[in-house]
């Protein structure tokens, strides 16, 4: 369905369809969810129908944070795109202005050079006369103040240039940090993690150093959102995401990847190394008594499972995410709050 579609009766319908969708769904009437199930009643955007569809199969629900992440994950990213571009085009509008500036301000230099030519030349011919003279020395009194009107005109503008250009450096570095960070947890996003995982993968293979990744995801958490409910869960969610992030080596970095899931690249690390890191990040959680913000209220504790697989020569990084992910699994069958690495590193380059 095209934009266009929009128009009339057909158009309406799909609004409404689209607002029932976040009825339905119990979301709240936000922007961004209106462009969220706009587009799932459209069928215009590849992949997100059928992301909603197992996320709903899958989870019973579709909730404002699946919404944020699927919104982030379709939407976010072709949004920083038109700002970078709008960005870049501003941009180039103040290098050309100061461009322009500078040519003018060459002309005006060849023409003040070019008087000074001429009148070294008069004055070395002898029979010139006062009348002369003086007109020889005013016209280069008219040329220098046009060159240094025009100097400061130029040092004006261009400061004036540059000030605008380090704004937009500015806009522009909020606005990718916004669009690369999770909004719950303030921890790297999925689109972060994907772009990160990559060039560690790069990075490992140029430099022969090892990698490994970690996903965990909290235990029992469906039952402490059900007993707390939702707002002490993100509480959890949070509390979770700022001690993965304060145990982390320095250049590793911890993502929410899903719900209550995280995942931590460990660039320069192979799994034996990573187990006792994440054995600190296991302990810190499970000793942790929580308890509720508003009302001081004890909550007990959550445990965590973690599953840690390392790059081999044949990952790809789909490969080395399902590695991880079976890792995770294991650790949950074998009773949880626990971490299970895949230790046979045989595969890597020696
Ligand atoms: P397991 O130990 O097997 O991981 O059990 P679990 O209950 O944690 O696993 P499951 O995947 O079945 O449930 C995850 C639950 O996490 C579902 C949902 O209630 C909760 N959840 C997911 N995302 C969020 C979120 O953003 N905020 C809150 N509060 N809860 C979330
Ligand atoms: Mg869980
Ligand atoms: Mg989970």
């Amino acid at each position: 369905m095209k934009v266009e579609d929009l128009s009339g009766q057909k158009g309406r319908d799909t609004g409404h369809k689209a607002i029932d969708g976040i009825i339905d769904h119990k979301l709240s009437a936000s922007p961004q969810n209106y462009e969220l199930w706009l587009n799932y009643q459209m069928q215009s955007v590849p992949g997100l129908n059928e992301e909603i569809n197992t996320t709903i199969a899958e989870n019973g629900e579709f909730s404002e944070h699946h919404s944020e992440l699927l919104y982030d994950k379709y939407f976010n990213s072709s949004k920083l795109g038109t700002h970078v571009v709008q960005t870049g085009a501003k941009l180039a509008a103040e290098l050309t202005a100061a461009l322009q500036l500078l040519n003018r301000a060459g002309d005006t230099t060849d023409a003040f050079s070019e008087s000074l030519d001429d009148a070294a030349n008069e004055l070395k011919n002898d029979s010139i006369d006062s009348n002369r003279l003086l007109s020889i020395v005013s016209s280069l009194s008219k040329a220098t103040q046009e060159m240094s009107s025009q100097n400061s005109e130029l040092s004006k503008r261009l400061e004036e240039s540059s000030s605008e250009i380090n704004e937009l450096r500015t806009h522009l570095q909020t606005i990718r940090t916004e669009a690369l960070t999770d909004s719950l947890t303030g921890v790297a996003n999925r689109k972060q993690f994907d772009n990160m995982l990559r060039y560690r993968i790069q990075e490992a293979r140029n430099l022969d150093y090892p990698l490994t990744l970690t996903i965990c995801d909290i235990d029992f958490f469906k039952k402490f959102n059900d007993t707390w409910g939702h707002q002490t869960g993100d509480q959890v969610i949070r509390f979770v995401a700022a001690t993965l992030e304060r145990l982390a080596l320095k250049d590793h970095l911890v993502a929410r990847y899903g719900g209550e899931e995280f995942a931590i690249i460990m660039p320069r690390v192979n799994t034996h190394e990573a187990v006792p890191v994440l054995e600190r990040m296991r302990r810190a959680i499970e000793v942790k008594k929580l308890k509720r913000k508003s009302t001081g209220d004890s909550l007990g504790n959550v445990t965590m499972s973690f599953g840690a697989a390392e790059l081999t020569e044949e990952d790809s990084c789909s490969s080395l995410i399902r590695r991880a992910d079976e890792r995770l699994y294991v650790a949950k069958r074998n009773g949880r709050n626990q971490v299970s690495a895949d230790l046979n590193t045989a595969t890597r380059a020696a």
